[in-house]
């Protein structure tokens, strides 16, 4: 059974409505990419299906089949379009499925992962069964932000927030998964509490290279180079998906190095500590308010199809004029 590290207050409020046969019959799991929130979702159905008195035992035919990926009641249903939303003929399709009864035990369960383009009408036509599901129906909704349902169907079901775990939870998550407590340290230094970015960054080289050419930014902007900046950035490329990340990593650091002026022991958020302590000795407050509008600049340019590469020499520029 995979783990569930961290939220105990979730766990808990999940394990008491299950221990009382309360259990809403819909939930909304919100927080951002990498939090588990699909492991929620599964630690919620392993324990509402289980057959044995400990729940979840891991190894009855409901657990062995939850874990598996075959269980005949939950569905975690399929994405389409290039958006990942839902199309109306998948969500039709639910909403006839859950007219007959469970193959298995008394429930049966529709997962929706990643709702952020659920778009208004597949929303609408799902409504009413969420609304008013058989005894034996559940929907489990996950989005990033709760306001990507619509009020009408948030008000239905029961909103948990999912979030980071402390950086020690996460060193320790990380080396259960086999990560060495050199590799442990160097990811949470970029994702802190957030262990599916953690091991994301450890198996995927680009995150890694961005990581580091997001560090030789911030180092420039200490040093006041900006060769070297236009330098880092160029390593980008022209790919957008790379750029978004840098983007945001070097949001989280001039953020850092912004809040610790008035509160040193605050807790960080971006990829680079030691750069962002020497950055708030150094940057006043508008020049951190400045490159942190630069940043939002060149996000609208990338959203506008604007040439990459100009964008950048102009986030450049925004942040050594600074
Ligand atoms: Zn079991």
């Amino acid at each position: 059974m995979e783990r569930f590290y961290g939220n105990a207050q979730v766990q808990e409020t999940l394990h008491q409505m299950l221990k009382r046969d309360r259990a809403a019959h819909g939930f909304l799991f919100y927080g951002e990419a990498g939090l588990g929130k699909k492991t929620l979702a599964k630690r919620f159905l392993a324990e509402l299906l289980c057959t044995e008195a400990e729940k979840p035992c891991g190894v009855c035919k409901s657990c062995r089949m939850l874990a598996d990926g075959v269980h005949p009641d939950v569905r975690f249903v399929e994405h389409s379009g290039k958006r990942g939303g839902f199309s109306v003929d998948t969500v039709r399709e639910v909403c006839m499925d859950l007219a007959s009864p469970p193959n298995e035990g008394d429930a049966k369960c529709y997962v929706f992962g990643e709702c952020d383009h659920m778009d208004t009408r597949t929303q609408n036509l799902l409504l009413k069964a969420v609304e008013e599901p058989p005894t034996y129906g559940y929907f489990i909704f996950t989005a990033t932000s709760p306001t990507a349902l619509l009020p009408t169907v948030r008000s239905r079901i029961v909103s948990l927030a999912v979030s980071p775990v402390t950086e020690q939870e996460c060193r320790t998550a990380l080396e259960e998964h086999g990560v060495s407590p050199e590799d442990a340290a160097e990811a949470v230094g970029v994702f802190h509490g957030n262990i599916g970015q953690c091991l994301n960054f450890l198996e995927n080289m680009p995150i890694r290279e961005v990581a580091g050419l997001t560090k030789s930014a911030i180092n420039s902007i200490i040093n006041k180079n900006e060769y070297a900046f236009l330098q880092a950035v160029s390593q980008l490329g022209k790919e957008r998906e790379r750029t978004a990340l840098f983007l945001s990593l070097f949001d989280r650091t001039i953020r850092d190095a912004m809040v610790w002026k008035y509160d040193p022991r605050a807790e960080g958020i971006g990829c680079d500590a030691p750069g962002a302590r020497k950055l708030a000795e150094r940057l006043s407050s508008s020049a951190g308010q400045a490159m942190h509008q630069a940043v939002d600049r060149t996000y609208a340019a990338m959203e506008a199809n604007v040439n990459l590469p100009l964008a950048l020499a102009a986030f450049c520029a925004d942040c050594m004029d600074g």
